[in-house]
């Protein structure tokens, strides 16, 4: 084991002091019970990463627990993580899994912030075949590192004494965090999970790295061998698999990075796990960047989705009842696949009626019947003239409103009633037609219409 001296002063200096006292609390009370603890995964990667004077703020720590001189406990983590909320007691406690890993979770507390602890026992994983679930069992720690995604991430800092501080680096990460490589472990990995393609290409653009060229290779073999094709005629993919795979979609369509790291899976044919004939076209590749524009501007606070839009105009360019498996399959949310589902009746029905519309008022009765999600797919896959109508409505028109208000037709007398819905659509007619222009006018204009 390359020993890296001694780790732990600069990570004390580095870590936000409650969270190096925190990791101090869970290395003792390891200690007391004759176990090992690790700080492996992201923290360690990003920690050796980081700049030598910069205070990392950690928001998710992945600690695995591991025997003296024999496998723990299966139980051992999560009896640490009960120990730990014996010492914390505002966190939230879950346990989740079949081998019990426990999760620690702060929310916005006044000292730590919003902090995830994840607490496992050290395992190993078999998948029985292919793109499985894994099936676990304890193990030693070297087994537990072995079985993670990429050598940059398969590092680990014991927390325990003796040798407090050392890093295990068993498989080259440290050389590979050097050399800008993102690395697996073993040739079938891909094989095994094919999340990991979509993790190999977030982690290299984000860091900045280079897909190690065997790597690349491995990618492409998975594809090609067709075990996800298989997987997926078979129709019936592991839930667990397409919940992670929708995440790491997630990720990688949300992040500021998200145009490279799609024309990177494109260029490494990883578009076809989600389905065999999804391409990223030149046209896709226009249509998913518009679609960025038009949400940028028109959601900056993100009301929706980005991410979720991105994916479906991705899922758009498939046939009908393509787009629906893939999005059940991905178990998207069920506005998304009803809108995948309704997507071909609605865009006829918005491209057949728009260029009978000739008032702007005729043009907002017809696009306010829909949400801006999809009047946002629907414009950009449209052609030029209709895209502008449904981008004028979305930038102006729909922003429009009558030139009185309830109030002010209380004011005039008129009592709530369902004729108030009526008047005030009226009155936005009028004034999307330029019919009336000012307050007063339109106060004449209601009586008109009462009359
Ligand atoms: P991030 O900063 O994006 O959260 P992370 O490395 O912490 O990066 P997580 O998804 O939180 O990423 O995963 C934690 C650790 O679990 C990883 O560092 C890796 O060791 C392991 N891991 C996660 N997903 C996989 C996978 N699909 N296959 C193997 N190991 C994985």
């Amino acid at each position: 084991i390359p020993l890296i001296s001694c780790l732990l002063p600069s990570f004390q200096e580095r870590l936000y002091s409650p969270i190096w006292n925190l990791l101090q609390n869970a290395a003792k009370e390891a200690q007391q019970r004759g176990w090992h603890l690790y700080l492996v995964g992201g923290a360690v990667r990003d920690l050796l990463l980081a700049p030598g004077n910069q205070t990392l703020l950690l928001q998710d720590i992945d600690l695995v627990v591991d025997g003296f001189h024999r496998a723990a406990d299966v139980g051992a983590g999560v009896e640490l993580a009960s120990k730990l909320r014996e010492i914390y007691p505002q966190v939230r406690l879950s346990v989740h899994g079949e081998f019990q890993t426990a999760a620690l979770i702060w929310h916005k507390d006044p000292e730590l912030g919003s902090l995830m602890i994840d607490i496992a026992t050290a395992r190993t994983e078999f998948y029985p075949y292919p793109a499985a679930n894994p099936q676990v069992e304890a193990s030693s720690i070297r087994q537990d590192l072995y079985r993670r995604d990429f050598t940059i991430n398969a590092l680990a800092v014991r927390l325990t004494s003796p040798k407090e501080g050392e890093l295990l680096d068993f498989f080259g990460g440290v050389e590979d965090l050097r050399s800008h490589q993102i690395k697996v472990l073993h040739a079938n990995s891909f094989i095994e999970d094919p999340t990991r393609i979509y993790r190999a290409v977030r982690f290299a653009v984000r860091l900045g790295f280079k897909i190690e060229p065997l790597t690349e290779e491995y990618i492409r073999y998975a594809i090609e061998s067709g075990v996800y094709e298989k997987l997926r005629l078979e129709n019936h993919p592991a839930p667990a698999l397409t919940t992670r795979l929708r995440a790491e979609l997630n990720y990688i369509l949300e992040a500021s990075y998200w145009k490279p790291a799609l024309q990177l899976l494109s260029h490494l044919g990883a578009l076809r796990p989600l389905h065999s004939q999804l391409v990223l076209t030149g046209e896709l590749w226009w249509e998913i960047r518009c679609v960025s524009r038009w949400l940028r501007y028109l959601d900056p606070d993100h009301h929706v989705s980005h991410w979720l839009i991105r994916l479906e105009i991705l899922i758009a360019s498939l046939k009908t009842e393509e787009r629906i498996k893939i999005a059940s399959n991905l178990q998207l949310p069920k506005d998304s696949i009803e809108r995948l589902e309704n997507l071909d009746s609605m865009e006829k029905t918005i491209k057949s009626a728009l260029p009978n519309c000739q008032k702007v008022s005729e043009f907002v009765l017809l696009l306010r019947q829909y949400k801006i999600q999809i009047l946002i797919i629907v414009g950009v896959r449209s052609d030029k003239s209709i895209r502008h109508i449904i981008w004028q409505y979305l930038t102006q028109w729909s922003k429009t409103q009558a030139l009185l208000n309830g109030n002010d037709l209380k004011a005039m007398g008129y009592k709530p009633s369902p004729k108030f819905k009526e008047i005030l659509d009226q009155l936005l007619i009028a004034t999307l037609d330029q019919k009336i222009e000012t307050k007063q006018e339109a106060v004449d204009f209601v009586k008109t219409i009462d009359n």
